[in-house]
């Protein structure tokens, strides 16, 4: 039995249902749940919230979660062997855990969750980018979760937090930062993960804004961004020419040095190019 939850410990929960961890599923599970339940509170007060977990495994997360206070866990698992170790804990957090059994990338969980949202996750990181993104470019903004935490790899961590400057900084950063707050919370050595990953873990803890930071049509943003840092070594002359033939003077109208490259360039400057972009194009 284990403190958190009277539950037996999840390496005899993991030999029980023989939930030998697969490589195509990108499963490295976390099996102290002493770090379960700090990476749980990273995610905040929860005790007024429904949580979303995608890929909660054998369920050290989910139980580190509930421990702490989540209203209600639904969690999306693609694994069924899993299933039978998640319903033991259904069973113990009566009414608390709802378990889904399937690809979190084609199911959507909005039916059943109740607002306020929170979402938490340790996934297979393509899984955790791709959701990432998703989450970040809703149609309408804010979106219908509050906050995100969730664990990555290490340098896909540092390029969602990343600065103007760094080698880190590109789309991503600016994606996650233009409407929300992003922190990394945590980092984890592989040993923290059985079996351990090559790379380094960190955990991230994303906050939705209210409303975008500064004002920008979301396509136009994403169109400059995309240009621009997909040739990152060339100036923004050069790699935005193809967006507009007065895009000199736009670049100065927004403030930025036509000779400047993408990675010297903040979001604020960014947002006001793709607002001068978007006049510009209106003929305005
Ligand atoms: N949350 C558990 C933990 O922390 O120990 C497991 C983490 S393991 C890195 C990733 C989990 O995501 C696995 O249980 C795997 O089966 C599940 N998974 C992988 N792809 C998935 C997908 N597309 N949808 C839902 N779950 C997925």
């Amino acid at each position: 039995m284990t403190a958190i939850d009277n539950l037996p410990p999840l390496r005899e929960v993991i030999a029980r249902h023989d939930l030998r961890a697969k490589k195509q599923l990108g499963q490295n599970f976390l099996l102290d749940l002493n770090l379960t339940a700090k990476i749980a509170r990273q995610a905040g007060d929860m005790t007024q919230c429904d949580v979303l977990e995608i890929g909660p495994g054998p369920g050290g997360l989910t139980r580190g979660l509930l421990a702490e206070g989540a209203r209600h866990v639904l969690a999306i698992e693609k694994d069924a062997r899993a299933l039978p170790a998640l319903q033991e804990i259904a069973d113990r957090y009566s009414g608390r855990l709802t378990v889904i059994h399937g690809d979190a990338l084609q199911v959507d969980p909005l039916a059943h969750l109740t607002p306020p949202i929170r979402i938490a996750a340790n996934l297979p990181y393509n899984v955790g980018t791709e959701l990432l993104i998703r989450w970040l470019t809703p149609p309408d903004w804010p979106p219908f979760w509050q906050s995100l935490t969730l664990m990555f790899q290490k340098e896909v961590a540092e390029r969602i937090v990343a600065t103007p400057g760094s080698k880190a900084y590109g789309r991503l950063a600016l994606l996650a930062q233009w409407r929300a707050d992003a922190r990394i919370v945590m980092m984890l050595p592989p040993e923290a993960f059985v079996p351990a990953p090559k790379v380094h873990s960190a955990v991230v803890h994303l906050t939705a804004l209210p409303q975008p930071r500064y004002p920008a049509d979301p396509a136009v943003l994403s169109q400059v961004t995309a240009a621009a840092f997909n040739q990152r070594r060339k100036m923004l002359r050069a790699s935005l020419r193809g967006l507009h033939p007065q895009i000199e003077s736009l670049l100065q109208d927004a403030g930025i040095p036509p000779t400047a490259r993408a990675e010297e360039i903040d979001l604020e400057r960014f947002c006001a190019l793709a607002r001068a972009l978007q006049a510009a194009r209106q003929g305005a």
